[in-house]
C-alpha cells in the first residue's frame, strides 16, 4: 500500500514558517479515530480498558486526547506517574507495569492509588516492605519461557526476556497474595512486540485464559482482569497489511466466549496497554535536507539525527521517507539519508530508492509517532526537537518546545561554569 504523509506539502511547508525543522509533528485526528476504533473492537467486553504506554508518547496533550476515549496510562517509572498525575490520569486508571523496581516507586505508585502490576516473585515482599501493605488489588506478569510460536510461524523468545513469573511462580505468587490480602487480581503477560498479524492478541489471550482458568481451579481465585498488554504493531514499510483492530477485538472475544464463559469467568475485564497502535502511525518527524555529498555513495544529510529518531540506528528499523513536493515523481535516485552524530549509524535510510533530493527539500519520516521522540538522546550534544499537534481544525499547536542548550546545560548550573550565551545558547527551536 502507498504509504502517504497525513500532512500536505503546502501544510508543511506552513508549519515550517511557524516551527523550523526538525520537529516532531503529530496527527490529532488520526489519533483520535483510531482510539474510538479500539474502544469499538473491545466495546462487548464490559471492563474493557486501555492503558496507553506513555513510554511510547510520554506528551500530556497526546495522553488527555486518549483520556477522552477512555484510556488510562501504563507507567513504568516515577517520571512517567508524575506525567500521568500532571495528565489528570490518577487512580486504578494507572497501571504500573514496571520491573526491576526501586522502592521509591513502588510508594509513588501506590499514593497515587495505581494498580501495581508486579513483575517478580520477590517483589511481593519487597512491594510490602517498600509500602508498609499489599494492596487489594494486584496484578502479577506472567513469563511462559520457550519460544512463543502462533500459526504463522515462532514470533518471539520469551525464554530470553528478563520478565515476568515462571508458571510455578505465578501459582505461589497468587497464592501469597491472598494470604497477605490482596482481593483482586490481574494477570498480565507481554511477549512479542511490533506483531503485524491479527493473530497475536488472541492467540496471547488463549494462552492467559486458559492460564486463568487453572489458577481459578487450583487456588480458587477468580481473576478480575487480564492484561494482554502492549505488542500490537504497525505496517512501517508500505508491502505490510496494517492490523485491523476491529478483527483484533473480534478475535479476543470469540476466544473469551470459548474458553473464559464456560469456566465462569464470564466477567472477567479485558485490558491492553498498547503503545505503538495508538500513535506510531499519528506522527512524522518533519526534516530538511542540509548537505548532499557523492563519494562512494550518495549521501543527503538532514538537519535531524538519530537523538530524534533512534529506531533506525538501534534496530535498522525501516521508516518510509516521503520527499514533500515530489510524492509523485519517479524514485530514481539511491541515497542514504543520514544525520550529524559521529556514528556511522545515525542513518534513517541505507540504500533507499527516492525522487532525486534537492537541498532545501522538505522530508517526513514516517511513523515516529511512538518510540520515536521518546527515545531521543543528547549524544553529540545534540538537542531533543520540538513536538508539533497538528489539530483536527487543521492548525498546528506547539505541544513541546524544543530543548535549548541551557536545558542541556541545567544539571551542570549549580557548579558555576563560564559558559558564554554569545556562543549561541539561543538555538534556532527555541
Ligand atoms: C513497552 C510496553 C508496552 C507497549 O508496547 P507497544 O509495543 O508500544 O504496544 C506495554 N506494556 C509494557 C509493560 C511495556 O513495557
Amino acid at each position: 500500500m502507498k504509504k502517504i504523509p497525513f500532512v500536505t506539502n503546502r501544510q508543511v511547508q506552513e508549519i515550517i514558517r511557524q516551527f523550523p525543522t526538525p520537529f516532531h509533528l503529530y496527527d490529532e485526528k488520526g489519533i483520535r479515530a483510531n482510539a474510538q476504533a479500539v474502544r469499538d473492537a473491545f466495546a462487548w467486553n464490559k471492563g474493557y480498558k486501555e492503558y496507553f504506554a506513555v513510554k511510547a508518547e510520554p506528551n500530556p496533550f497526546i495522553i488527555q486526547i486518549l483520556k477522552e476515549y477512555g484510556c488510562g496510562c501504563d507507567c513504568s517509572s516515577l517520571t512517567e506517574l508524575m506525567l500521568s498525575d500532571a495528565s489528570g490520569v490518577v487512580g486504578e486508571n494507572i497501571m504500573f507495569s514496571s520491573n526491576n523496581t526501586p522502592a521509591e516507586e513502588f510508594q509513588a505508585a501506590a499514593k497515587l492509588g495505581a494498580i501495581i502490576n508486579l513483575d517478580d516473585i520477590t517483589h511481593i515482599d519487597f512491594l510490602e516492605q517498600a509500602i508498609g501493605y499489599i494492596p487489594e488489588t494486584i496484578s502479577c506478569r506472567y513469563n511462559p519461557g520457550g519460544v512463543y510460536a502462533i500459526s504463522n510461524g515462532i514470533m518471539d523468545n520469551p525464554g530470553d526476556a528478563k520478565y515476568g513469573f515462571t508458571k510455578a511462580q505465578l501459582f505461589e505468587g497468587y497464592r501469597a497474595l491472598k494470604e497477605k490480602g490482596a482481593k483482586r487480581f490481574g494477570l498480565h503477560s507481554f511477549l512479542v512486540s511490533n506483531t503485524v498479524t491479527n493473530d497475536y492478541y488472541p492467540a496471547l489471550a488463549k494462552t492467559l485464559f486458559e492460564l486463568a482458568v487453572e489458577i481459578k481451579q487450583e487456588l480458587g481465585i477468580a481473576v478480575s482482569f487480564i492484561n494482554l498488554s502492549g505488542g500490537v504493531g504497525i505496517a512501517y514499510r508500505p508491502d505490510e497489511v496494517p492490523n485491523d483492530i476491529i478483527a483484533i477485538g473480534e478475535g479476543v472475544h470469540k476466544v473469551f466466549d470459548e474458553v473464559l464463559v464456560p469456566a465462569g469467568l464470564g466477567n472477567t475485564a479485558i485490558y491492553t496497554e498498547m503503545g505503538r497502535f495508538m500513535t506510531g502511525p499519528y506522527g512524522c518527524l518533519v526534516t530538511t535536507a542540509v548537505h548532499e555529498k557523492h563519494t562512494y555513495k550518495d549521501y543527503i544529510g538532514v538537519d535531524a539525527c538519530a537523538a530524534n529518531l533512534m529506531r533506525p540506528a538501534m534496530y535498522g528499523a525501516y521508516h518510509h521517507i516521503t520527499v514533500m513536493g515530489k510524492e509523485d515523481a519517479a524514485c530514481s535516485h539511491k541515497y542514504d539519508i543520514v544525520g550529524s552524530l559521529c556514528e556511522n549509524n545515525d542513518k534513517f535510510a541505507v540504500d533507499r530508492m527516492l525522487p532525486e533530493i534537492a537541498v532545501g527539500d522538505v522530508l517526513v519520516i514516517h511513523d515516529t509517532g511512538a518510540h520515536g521522540f521518546a527515545m531521543g538522546y543528547n549524544y553529540n550534544g545534540r538537542l531533543w526537537s520540538a513536538e508539533v499537534l497538528l489539530k483536527a481544525d487543521g492548525t498546528p499547536q506547539l505541544i513541546r518546545r524544543a530543548q535549548t542548550p541551557q536545558d542541556y546545560f541545567a544539571t551542570l548550573d549549580c557548579f558555576g561554569l563560564p559558559f558564554r550565551t554569545e556562543l549561541g545558547a539561543t538555538p534556532k527551536n527555541s
